[in-house]
């Protein structure tokens, strides 16, 4: 079990767009991690959200994944957003 946090997304504050990785299409949230996988955890450095607070490892505190998936190619991918 998993407390909710602040995440802007999980809240519906805010909507995040990221590009692409692959194609730099649009990726649109597919909702938490957690709901996708128990144990794979796919986790990449979340420098291209530019969410700047020092801390790229620490998944433990303050960070909600979210999973991303491109409306172009497909691809999904995960980040890791600030609450
Ligand atoms: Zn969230
Ligand atoms: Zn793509």
């Amino acid at each position: 079990m998993k407390k909710m946090g602040m995440c802007p997304i999980c809240n519906g504050f805010k909507t995040i767009i990221p590009e692409c990785p692959n194609c730099s299409g649009s990726m649109e949230n597919n909702g938490r991690e957690a709901d996708f996988y128990d144990d794979y955890s796919p986790y990449m450095p979340i420098d291209q959200m530019k969410l700047e607070d020092g801390y790229p490892h620490d998944f433990a505190k303050g960070k909600c994944p979210h999973l991303f998936k491109c409306t172009n190619c497909g691809s999904s991918q995960v980040y890791l957003i600030k609450e």
